[in-house]
């Protein structure tokens, strides 16, 4: 699956929104969208009005982009949000959310998800006592999600969790820094998934 390999800032450029895609720059005055809020091209500072249609289509690649996946994964995660019980555009942040790679990222043991999905890869992490290697795989309440003791001094997690405090950790994990451990409390709730997302669009337009 063709994954892409661009400059990150370019996706919150074109998106006009700060997405974090790359970690601690995105905290700081370094980030593009801060410098620049225009999109990028040629005729990035011209004025667009775009369709409805546009408007469902840049809110999926918003979301899509938010966590690195390609256009088939991201249909797929959508048929199965369609197929279980609850509002769908929820149902789809939800399943995101408790990706791995995301949960990773979330609990502060990498900068961002990129490189959690990297490291996961890896094998660097356990869920439940057991090494498991899918970035894709789908956590539920309860799970417990801890580094490998062997690699405990890669300097990605050390730096990232010394920096825990000051990103902030969502009320849905609890995270023992101290020993690389993370809990998944419960699955988040819509009020708890906070990024300005308005999934709707999303539901629009996969039902045209
Ligand atoms: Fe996006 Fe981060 Fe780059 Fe800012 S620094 S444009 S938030 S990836």
């Amino acid at each position: 699956m063709a994954r892409y390999t661009g400059a990150l800032c370019r996706i919150c450029r074109r998106e006009g929104e700060k997405l974090f895609l790359k970690g601690d720059r995105c905290y700081t005055e370094k980030c593009a969208v801060e410098r620049r809020k225009y999109p990028p091209g040629h005729h990035g500072q011209g004025y667009r009005k775009l369709s409805d249609y546009g408007l469902q289509l840049r809110e999926k690649q918003k979301v899509r982009k938010t966590y690195g996946l390609v256009e088939r994964q991201f249909r797929r995660y959508f048929h199965d949000a369609e197929k279980s019980k609850g509002i769908t555009g929820e149902m789809l942040l939800q399943l995101l959310e408790s990706r791995l790679d995301n949960v990773v990222y979330r609990m502060g043991f990498t900068s961002n998800r990129r490189k959690a999905r990297q490291l996961i890869s890896h094998g660097h992490f356990r869920v439940n006592g057991k090494k498991v290697n899918l970035p894709s795989y789908i956590v539920k309440g309860g799970d417990l999600v801890e580094v490998n003791e062997a690699s405990r001094d890669i300097p990605e997690i050390i730096d990232s969790l010394s920096r825990v405090e000051h990103k902030g950790i969502p009320a849905w994990v609890e995270v023992d820094s101290a020993n690389f451990k993370g809990k998944i409390l419960h699955v988040p709730s819509r009020d708890e998934i906070q990024l300005p997302l308005q999934e709707q669009l999303i539901v629009e337009l996969y039902s045209k």
